[in-house]
């Protein structure tokens, strides 16, 4: 039966393991679309253009927003980030559900714009500021000054925790990538979300008059 597309945000203090359960998600179900960001930020090793993120200038950025090609954008530690409009409204009328990794101030510009009713927000939190930490440092991809300076962002990112639908703390990755799945399956399946349940229950009647 045709459902509507869902736009799941996946937001966090960085560090906490967002990226890592998108990936995840991504790999148990091909139909789920990743919305690759723009950004002004350096790529880090062993990102690709396209695949990660759209690398762009400040300028073609800049672009990108006068232009109205971005859905939100925001500034993040001193870089740009936005989300490409186009992809996003071909998922949804493919009928395919989005996946976005993106900080408080776009999940917010989302919820609140035309496409909200669509939305479902988690918020991923640390099971400790030193785990955290130790993840960021693990990750092994940012300078200690870059970390630093994330680590200072993750208390203003936290306090947004409550605008949230969903809150996970990911201690135990599989544990938590389970409990995303569950939500994911749930929200699938709300009513407003599977415009064919009346017809369908049309014919359900039809057969009953039938007998
Ligand atoms: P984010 O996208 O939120 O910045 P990442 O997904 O890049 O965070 O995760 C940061 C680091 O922590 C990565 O090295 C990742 O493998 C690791 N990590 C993620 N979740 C867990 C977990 N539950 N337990 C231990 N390490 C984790
Ligand atoms: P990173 O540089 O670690 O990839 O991402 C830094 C932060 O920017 C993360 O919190 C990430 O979720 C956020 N981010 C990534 N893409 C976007 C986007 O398109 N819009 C917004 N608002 N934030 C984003």
């Amino acid at each position: 039966m045709a459902r509507k597309g869902l736009l799941l945000i996946l937001s966090s203090p960085s560090g906490a393991g967002k990226s890592t359960l998108t990936r995840m998600l991504m790999a148990w179900d091909a139909t789920m679309r990743f919305s690759v960001s723009a950004t002004t930020r350096a790529p880090r090793p062993g990102e690709a253009d396209g695949r990660e993120y759209f690398f762009r200038s400040r300028a073609e950025f800049e672009t990108m927003v006068r232009d109205g090609q971005m859905l939100e954008h925001a500034e993040v530690f001193g870089n740009f980030y936005g989300t490409p409009r186009g992809p996003v409204e071909a998922n949804m009328k493919d009928g395919c559900d989005t996946v976005f990794d993106i900080d408080w101030q776009g999940g917010q510009q989302i919820r609140n714009s035309a496409l909200g009713r669509d939305v479902v927000s988690i918020f991923v939190l640390p099971p400790s500021i030193a785990e955290l930490d130790r993840r960021l440092r693990t990750r092994a991809q940012d300078s200690d000054e870059v970390i630093a300076g994330r680590m200072a962002k993750s208390r203003d990112e936290i306090s947004h925790w409550a605008e949230y639908d969903y809150v996970l703390v990911n201690r135990d990755l599989d544990a938590t990538f389970e409990q995303l799945k569950t939500i994911l399956q749930s929200e699938r399946m709300r009513r407003d979300r599977q415009p064919g349940l009346s017809d369908f229950v049309r014919t359900l009647n039809k057969e009953f008059e039938a007998r």
